[in-house]
């Protein structure tokens, strides 16, 4: 490994906890899910969203507001109006947030409202940005690049740690590969390894790595068995007519479904998937 003096886990017992509100962690004994659309596209899905989420529960909702499109014909996001909708459910529901930052000009306003930043594989060694969001006083969750090696992407999250931000999670979204069958592959070997050789929480993304609904379920288990701290997830109340990754997108009752069934897997790795009463907003009256 290059010199990864910031990223490197120098003791066993080092393992940083990313706090994402005072009662929200990343990297502790309890596992994190983050679950919400590829796309904010208005305030009604996005409310569903959060409102039918908490049954899950995930600790943290997504929605990307400035997308990183393959077609520069394809929606480009929402822009500051869905950043808009994301700040308003989030104080309604007092969940946090996490959206993508592309460029170094949209970090203050997604620093304003959002509670994670999220770098994405596309821009995962734009080495300008990772400086940038070494100031940006928020955490940033950096996804590995498409096509990445392990010591790249420890490299890319050592900018952002030597800039002066220490949050750092990690995300495994799969890599490409010679098989179009499933959209990348999981690196599940890259989660583990991760683990061991850095003292930051490492999340996997299995909707991105696989691309099919129908395969998000089993990847989720089998990253929460490998000793990943936490999931990202797409899920949509309409996920057909999501406007990007449609078909990756779970429903919502399924989405719920997935989190109560890795209640059992994140015991038997000694981790907690946290009660629905975790979330103030939630506090059930017995
Ligand atoms: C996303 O999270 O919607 C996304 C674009 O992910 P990635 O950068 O991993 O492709
Ligand atoms: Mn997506």
């Amino acid at each position: 490994m290059l010199n990864a003096k910031l990223a490197s886990q120098s003791h066993p017992e080092h393992k940083t906890v990313v706090q994402l509100s005072k009662d929200i962690a990343i990297g502790g004994t309890e596992l994190a899910i983050i679950g919400g659309p590829c796309t904010v596209e208005n305030r009604e899905q996005m409310e569903t969203v959060a409102t039918q989420l908490k049954h899950a529960p995930v600790q943290a909702l997504r929605g990307g507001v400035f997308k990183p499109r393959t077609s520069p014909y394809a929606f480009q996001g929402m822009g500051l109006e869905g950043l808009e909708i994301l700040a308003a459910v989030k104080e309604r529901h007092n969940i946090p947030v996490v959206t993508e930052v592309m460029s170094i000009g949209q970090i203050e306003d997604i620093a304003a409202h959002a509670d994670m930043l999220q770098v994405g594989s596309r821009n995962m060694q734009n080495f300008d940005l990772l400086k940038a969001l070494g100031s940006a006083g928020k955490p940033i969750l950096l996804k590995r690049g498409l096509a990445s090696t392990i010591e790249e992407f420890v490299m890319a999250a050592e900018y952002i740690l030597s800039h002066g931000n220490p949050d750092v999670v990690l995300c495994e979204r799969g890599i490409r590969s010679f098989d179009p069958y499933t959209r990348n592959v999981l690196d599940l070997g890259a989660v583990a390894a991760l683990k061991q050789i850095t003292h930051l929480p490492v999340i996997v993304d299995p909707s991105h790595a696989v691309g099919k609904r129908e395969l998000v379920a089993p990847l989720a288990k089998a990253a929460i068995a490998c000793g990943a701290d936490g999931l990202i997830i797409e899920c949509h109340p309409e996920p057909e007519q999501s406007v990007s990754d449609a078909r990756q997108a779970l429903s919502l009752e399924d989405m719920v479904d997935l989190v109560h069934g890795l209640r059992p897997l994140a015991a038997a790795v000694g981790r907690i998937i946290p009660e629905i009463h975790k979330l103030p907003q939630l506090a059930v009256v017995s």
